[in-house]
């Protein structure tokens, strides 16, 4: 059979992979985009717009489905009837908890990954945050400042539409944006609640199109982003990346392709890499000039760490040992839900517009002086409310009957909720390996992750608690209830570090270009290279880096250091 040679192989088509596949086709470049399962299609895929009693479970999805797979709990909010129809999570790879572990790894396996179904809050990563080992002594810095990365996203934002307005807040650089999501009643209680004890409630940065934007309709606010949208009124790879990449006829997309480890040259170089084909469980190889891993951090590190041999006897580019080390999440937990009395019986609207963050609570803390606080850095809030499709809080009222349903329509208006975001700091016990006994039914060796919350966010968790019972009482809301323990880690999906990029390159994985330094044509396009978590959200900024990361290659290709297929 005659072998064809591409440019570059890209793994992943979620935001980072298909960011990177768009740059890199429009650069001329011939591109294999290699992506694990289906082709998403927004007309089957998005059911946003049915209503439960339309679904045959009511929105619970068939019991038996995940019957005998490896992986069997559904995914919590993205995962339901209205997106299960086609398969489109990864239940068939397994992976391992260590002892003491309880990690949620949720996977979306169709292309364009869980960035079909984000919460799209997008806000800008600062100095703050990349040099923040010199302000308070803790770990390493970012190998890059703002001023170098602040065009990237300018870039980002400009591509994918995000709303907001410019806040001038210390821990948060602004952007370029369309027009905030307009406020609701809430949001003005609420900010006028935070203003009397000294907190922001600001409008937060969405990749959501409060107007039409290059070429996308302008979101209808229906309210079920979650689920998919299926007009494409927010930034996803669906609608956005993929489409572009594939007009310009540089892209070959290959579907069902689960990639198992990047295979090498006599030279220890990337020579292309090996994927499992889901229909016929059959190993094939494809070959490039350069490969691009971008499947969603801790599955970048695990094709890594699988990828063994005579050169990388613990897993390509690996000279460091760093591969796998410094995985970072995001602590996530409710300090607070309740209701404000004051709008008990007012008429109800379809004001849950955003199905996410109108406004949130950027960073207040350890501004002024890092060490203010018994914590170090500093976390955001997110604050949810409005007129749902359904009444969550039917269990905070007692009662029966039509009194029960009458006093359910009262409250419809008045139930807030909050939600901690928290990072987790860098620690030698927090990482992914392989599991050295277990393999997938496809026989790839299984990750393994090793976590635990640390003393620096837990201590975060206890200020949250307290700050939003003091936000309820500024804002003469009840408090019905809060977490009693923070949610399992990976519940956030913003798991950061296992191939942290940094300037040495034994004590990390990638330069600063993303680019590893050990194997000069292999790349990495997604939020496993950021060397630390931070306040903020990632999938913005990875589209940053990658963009960047993707510009570079092309450059490279003109420069003659990768050379054409
Ligand atoms: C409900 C929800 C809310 C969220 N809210 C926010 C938010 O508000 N803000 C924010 O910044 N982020 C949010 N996120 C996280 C966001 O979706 C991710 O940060 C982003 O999608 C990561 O991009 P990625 O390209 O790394 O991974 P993904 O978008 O998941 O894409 C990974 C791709 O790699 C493919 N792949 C994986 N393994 C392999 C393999 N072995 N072989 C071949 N292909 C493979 C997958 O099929 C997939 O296409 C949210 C996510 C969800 C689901
Ligand atoms: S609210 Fe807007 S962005 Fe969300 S699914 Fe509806 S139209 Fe799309």
């Amino acid at each position: 059979m005659p072998v064809r040679m591409f440019d570059v192989i890209v793994v992943g088509t979620g935001a980072g992979g298909g960011t990177a596949m768009k740059v890199l086709c429009e650069a001329g470049l011939s591109v294999c985009a290699i992506n694990s399962g289906p082709r998403t299609d927004p007309a089957k895929d998005y059911r946003q717009h049915r209503q439960v009693y339309d679904l045959k479970y009511r929105g619970y999805g068939n019991p038996l489905r995940l019957k005998g797979k490896a992986h069997q709990e559904p995914y919590s909010v993205e995962e339901s009837e209205y997106s299960e129809g086609r398969d489109l999570f990864e239940h068939d790879v397994a992976y391992s908890n260590a002892p003491g572990t309880d990690w949620y790894w949720k996977r979306c396996k169709a292309t364009g990954g869980k960035a079909n179904f984000w919460g799209r809050s997008s806000a800008r990563i600062g100095d703050i945050d990349f040099k923040a080992a010199d302000l308070d002594g803790f770990g390493e810095n970012w190998p890059v400042d703002y001023a170098e990365i602040a065009q990237w996203f300018t870039k980002a934002e400009r591509y994918m539409g995000v709303a907001s307005t410019v806040q001038n807040r210390p821990s948060n650089p602004d952007g370029e944006y369309l027009p905030q999501i307009p406020w609701r009643c809430i949001d003005y209680i609420i900010q006028k609640g935070a203003e009397k004890i000294g907190l922001p409630y600001l409008p937060d940065r969405c990749a959501q199109l409060t107007v039409a934007h290059n070429g996308h309709p302008a979101c209808h606010y229906c309210g079920n982003c979650t689920r998919g949208c299926d007009v494409g009124a927010f930034f996803n790879p669906t609608w956005f990346t993929i489409p572009e990449a594939e007009a310009t006829k540089n892209l070959t997309l290959l579907t069902n392709a689960l990639v198992r480890s990047v295979i090498v040259d006599q030279d220890g170089t990337a020579k292309g890499v090996a994927y499992v084909d889901r229909s016929t469980r059959r190993e094939v190889e494809v070959y490039a000039r350069v490969v691009v891993l971008a499947a969603s951090c801790v599955e970048t590190a695990h094709i890594m760490l699988n990828s063994k041999s005579r050169h990388w006897p613990t897993g390509i580019a690996n000279s460091s040992g760093q591969l796998g080390r410094n995985l970072c999440d995001h602590l996530y937990a409710n300090p607070g839900y309740g209701y404000l009395p004051r709008l008990l019986g007012q008429p109800a609207t379809p004001d849950n517009i955003a199905d996410s963050t109108v406004g949130w609570m950027p960073r207040w803390q350890n501004l002024k002086n890092p060490h203010e606080e018994k914590f170090i850095r500093g976390y955001a809030v997110y604050i949810g409310g409005g007129c749902g499709d359904f009444p969550w809080y039917y269990n905070q009222i007692e009662g029966f009957g039509a009194e029960y349903k009458r006093n359910i329509k009262r409250y419809y208006p008045t139930p807030i909720s909050s939600y901690i975001q928290a990072p987790t700091l860098p620690s030698p016990t927090n990482y992914v390996d392989i599991d050295p006994d277990k393999k997938d039914i496809f026989g790839i060796p299984q990750l393994r992750f090793h976590f635990q919350w640390g003393p620096n966010e837990l201590l975060m968790w206890e200020h949250c608690k307290q700050m939003m019972s003091d936000l309820f009482k500024a804002m003469g809301a009840e408090m019905w209830g809060l977490d009693s323990e923070p949610n399992r880690p990976g519940t956030s999906l913003h798991e950061t570090g296992v191939c942290r990029m940094g300037a040495n390159p034994k004590t990390s994985v990638t330069n600063k270009w993303a680019q590893t330094h050990d194997v000069p044509n292999l790349y990495i396009c997604d939020a496993s290279v950021f060397p630390t978590q931070t306040d903020k959200t990632t999938t913005m900024p990875l589209v940053a880096f990658a963009m960047r990361t993707c510009d570079y290659i092309a450059e490279n290709f003109k420069r003659g250091v990768h050379r054409r297929a």
